[in-house]
């Protein structure tokens, strides 16, 4: 009798082989650490996206009452 071979992927963060089983509750990841590094990761590339919009209307809010003037008091 031989036993089934394991299935294997590969880490999406360090592409090393990992053993995709039930018994790795990382997968498809080969650590806790590469799968928070994958995950932190694709947050802060999300965050930079979702804050680039925010910063650019900020910035063009600056020049903008510098180029029109802004109603008097
Ligand atoms: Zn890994």
């Amino acid at each position: 009798m031989s036993a089934a071979a394991p299935r294997t992927v590969a880490c999406p963060t360090c592409q090393r082989p990992v053993e995709f089983s039930a018994a790795n509750r990382h997968r498809p990841f080969c650590s806790q650490r590469c799968r928070e590094i994958d995950l932190g990761a694709w947050a802060s590339e999300r965050y930079v996206i979702a804050a680039t919009p925010s910063r650019e209307d900020d910035l063009d809010d600056g020049p903008g009452s510098l180029a029109t003037p802004a109603s008097p008091r």
